[in-house]
């Protein structure tokens, strides 16, 4: 395009881009064409290598080696393997990550692991704000056991909630909508003082900032890989447990993966003491490899370029939309500090505004009730895709395209 408005903006994101030690990163991802993706916080791209990396575990490990793969190539060890490779990025130890199942599933197990922390305790404290899965995952524990209470935070502060009675206080790290960093040092440090287990997702952090779990003497935490992290649709997610907890917490899902002995297949349940203890059952091994791929390409990257890429992106995002489409309303903080990843607007169109970028090969999503959420990877998107996203909004704003009957109907994922 060639709105000379723009003119300026796209000769200083070359320059950005140009300048940028995270420049080469995007080649190690097969990018869709013609498209600028900014959906990253919901499903990251896919690595070249992850393609590679399947194929070869389905024609070798799979058609050739079948069960011997178990052992062979190690395919049982695989959650805990690919958890000491993810747990430098959240600051946590070998031994204190395991990935497997589902986000959702890893908070039950989790809920209750904090439970059988404090077990004179009986309320659960979480955000209303928090992502909905948190919620419905706290409900199930509350149907799964009875005499436990739910206290959930509107508007005030988290900290008012918690006290003598506090088991277990469930945070999202980074707000899924507005993209709004809660103080894992803070809250962590005054939960412990008033006695009680707080336990961090990280689904909107892990992969975009730094996260010092050991540092700030968390107790628990889980998160996905499908979003920063790039692990591909429905790849395992993880949890984190503290060392000092793993000899004496407890889940409920005593599934065989989590026996200490599995192949003695004993009559009764014998939970292992390492963090295998929250695995349930057997693990998609197709999903690990594809995952695996995300994961090394952070192995050369320095977690602080990538923070400080993340903030440049997203402050560049808000300060090109405030000058050309003001009438859209910012929702995330304003202090880069504060942010996460992710830019959040309100418009009253919201929907159809989303539905025509996308058209135009402008990749975010919509959230109810009108809010517009873009996600932005320091590991793939560039400052000259934060130009052209806002050139393209300005034309939809202006030409008022979004209008048309072909944008308003609303599908079934947004
Ligand atoms: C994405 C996300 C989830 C996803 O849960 P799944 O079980 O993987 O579908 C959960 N919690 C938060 C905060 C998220 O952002």
């Amino acid at each position: 395009m060639q709105n000379p408005d723009f003119t300026a903006a796209h000769a200083a994101s070359k320059t950005l881009d140009a300048n940028d030690p995270l420049r080469d990163v995007a080649a190690q991802f097969t990018l869709p064409k013609g498209q600028i993706y900014l959906d990253g916080n919901s499903l990251g791209c896919m690595p070249k290598a992850a393609l590679a990396a399947v194929g070869e575990t389905m024609q070798n490990e799979w058609a050739q080696d079948l069960i011997t793969s178990w052992n062979k190539a190690k395919w049982f060890d695989l959650p805990t393997a690919y958890g000491d490779i993810l747990a430098p990025l959240i600051g946590a130890d070998a031994g204190e990550v395991v990935i497997s199942d589902t986000t959702s599933l890893n908070i039950y197990k989790a809920i209750f692991a904090g439970l059988s922390l404090r077990p004179d305790r009986h309320v659960i404290v979480a955000e209303a704000s928090s992502f909905p899965t948190d919620l419905y995952m706290v409900e199930g524990v509350l149907a799964s056991r009875t005499g436990l209470e739910m206290r959930l935070e509107q508007d005030g502060n988290i900290l008012d909630l918690i006290d003598k009675d506090t088991a277990v206080v469930l945070l999202n790290h980074v707000d899924y909508r507005s993209g709004k960093i809660c103080d894992v040092g803070k809250i962590t440090r005054y939960a412990q003082q008033m006695g009680a287990v707080v336990i961090w997702d990280l689904c909107h952090s892990a992969g975009n900032m730094p996260i010092d779990l050991n540092k700030n003497n968390v107790d628990l935490a889980v998160g996905c890989t499908y979003k920063y992290l790039n692990g591909g649709p429905g790849s395992p997610a993880f949890n984190f447990a503290a060392k000092r907890h793993l000899t004496s917490i407890k889940q409920p899902l005593s599934g065989w993966w989590g026996h200490a002995q599995p192949f003695e297949f004993t009559t009764e349940f014998n939970a292992d003491h390492s963090i295998r203890k929250f695995l349930c059952g057997t693990q998609p091994i197709l999903s690990f490899r594809a995952m695996k791929a995300g994961l090394d390409i952070f192995s050369t990257l320095s977690i602080t370029d990538i923070r400080a890429k993340s903030m440049a992106l997203t402050s560049q995002f808000i300060t090109l939309l405030a000058e050309f489409c003001p009438e859209l309303e910012l929702l995330s903080p304003r202090d880069a500090e504060k942010r996460g990843s992710q830019v959040s607007f309100a418009f009253h169109a919201a929907y159809p505004v989303v539905q025509a970028l996308i058209e135009r090969g402008v990749i975010g999503d919509f959230r109810m009730p009108n809010v517009m959420r873009f996600g932005f990877s320091p590991l793939y998107n560039s400052h000259a895709d934060v130009a052209s996203a806002v050139e393209i909004m300005h034309d939809i704003l202006r030409n008022e395209t979004w209008h048309a009957a072909r944008f308003q109907t609303r599908a079934a994922v947004t």
